[in-house]
């Protein structure tokens, strides 16, 4: 005997309210729903900074398969984990590190930048099912629309720029859409927020504001984060365009001179510009390190040297032997409430608008409850659980920067 399906007599069977409460919950779903999860899923989501070119051109990876965090080569992102996490988008980071300011290392450092972009250039055919790459807002829509993870191209550290401002156009012809002017350490363009010798320009210097000017003419972003305080207002002087923070956290919670000081997020936003909230753990809140930690990362230094000067023979030792240090003596991480304080601050000062997230996985991001990208969902659901309307969320995760992108390039054809 078939089985009566007994579902249509049970619905008439329901009362008036009950049925209209149905009603309401099935619209509701088909609009979107109200389940963290399903929110996350709905949205174009859009992380400003990762690192992930850096990590598997130092160690190579397959991006294409999903990777055992514990594993050696797992790192923070895979395409894999990024379908799992729901980010759509994100800006991968041409960083290279800051060397001597002379010929040879600035050569070195435009090499370096190059053959970066070289081993991404191969991803357009090795990881075709996976990922395309996003020269523009748009194009990200349409490759997220077909299904694909979009990737941007951002270049962490204007070094291999040299003081040539020609290469600034040479990179963006490569698919470079950001240069955060600096990174650790003073360079030619401008100060660092973090160099210990102090400032060399005091903000930008003439050759960083020609640069700035190219940068706009290009429609490319002008990305402040890592930069001394005088240099950021001297970004937001000379730009034409809306600037972005591709990855700064808020110094009113955690004071590091990285992070964004209240009148910088306030300033900021008057110019239109994002401020992206970076997940790194010691930006968010003060992490003591364990004792023996120090002398521990002292002795690797001591055998490989530099951390990102290891040569390739030795790389995977090296990150095998930096693993262990972690297990013994781990660091203290800071979790997605941590991270959604400095959200909650951020738009509290700058505004809904004006907020944004650029994780720094593979750069030294991952909080307790959100190792890596796979745990984004978590996130949201924590600003869900704060107050966070469909409309604020869309906003911080992506739709902010994709404005601001927006009108640097048409900044650029004024
Ligand atoms: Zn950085």
């Amino acid at each position: 005997m078939p089985v009566q399906n007994p579902a249509p007599r049970r619905i008439r069977s329901y009362p008036v309210c009950l049925t209209a409460s149905l009603l309401i919950l099935s619209l509701t779903m088909a609009c979107g729903g109200s389940d963290p999860a399903e929110i996350h899923d709905r949205m174009l989501t859009l992380d400003s900074h990762l690192d992930t070119p850096m990590r598997v051109f130092r160690i190579p990876s397959d991006l294409s398969v999903r990777h055992d965090r514990a594993s050696a080569a797992a790192g923070d992102l895979d395409f894999p984990r990024m379908r799992e996490g729901g980010l759509d988008a994100a800006f991968f980071a041409v960083y290279v590190q800051q060397g001597a300011l002379s010929e040879a290392g600035r050569a070195g450092a435009k090499r370096t930048a190059s053959d970066m972009l070289d081993m991404m250039e191969g991803w357009k055919i090795r990881y075709a099912a996976d990922m395309a790459f996003a020269h523009s807002p748009e194009d990200v829509r349409r490759i997220v629309g077909n299904g694909l993870r979009a990737v941007c191209i951002g270049m962490e550290n204007g070094y291999p720029i040299g003081t040539d401002s020609t290469a600034v156009a040479a990179f963006h012809a490569r698919g470079v859409r950001y240069i955060t002017l600096c990174h650790s350490r003073n360079n030619d363009i401008c100060d660092s927020s973090t160099d210990p010798a102090g400032p060399t320009w005091n903000g930008l210097s003439p050759f960083g504001e020609s640069v700035v000017r190219e940068m706009n003419r290009l429609g490319m972003l002008v990305d402040v984060s890592h930069v001394s305080d005088s240099a950021f207002y001297d970004a937001l002087r000379i730009s034409r365009a809306p600037v972005i923070a591709s990855h700064s956290c808020c110094r009113a919670l955690m004071d590091n001179p990285r992070n964004l000081t209240d009148d910088m997020l306030r300033d900021l936003a008057a110019r239109g510009g994002v401020a992206q909230i970076n997940l790194c753990s010691f930006y968010l809140i003060r992490t003591e390190p364990p004792a023996g930690r120090r002398a521990a990362m002292d002795s690797l230094k001591r055998i490989y040297g530099e951390w990102d000067r290891v040569p390739p023979s030795k790389r995977t030792e090296y990150e095998e032997a930096r693993a262990a240090v972690d297990r013994r003596y781990p660091v203290p991480k800071a979790s997605v409430s941590d991270l959604a304080d400095h959200i909650d601050h951020a738009v509290r000062v700058a505004g809904i608008d004006h907020v944004g997230i650029g994780s720094d996985f593979d750069g030294g991001a991952g909080l307790s409850d959100c190792p890596d990208v796979s745990g984004f969902p978590a996130v949201t659901a924590e600003l869900i659980r704060r107050g966070y309307s469909k409309k604020d969320l869309a906003a911080i995760w992506g739709g902010n920067f994709m404005r601001v992108w927006g009108e640097a390039v048409r900044a650029a054809s004024k």
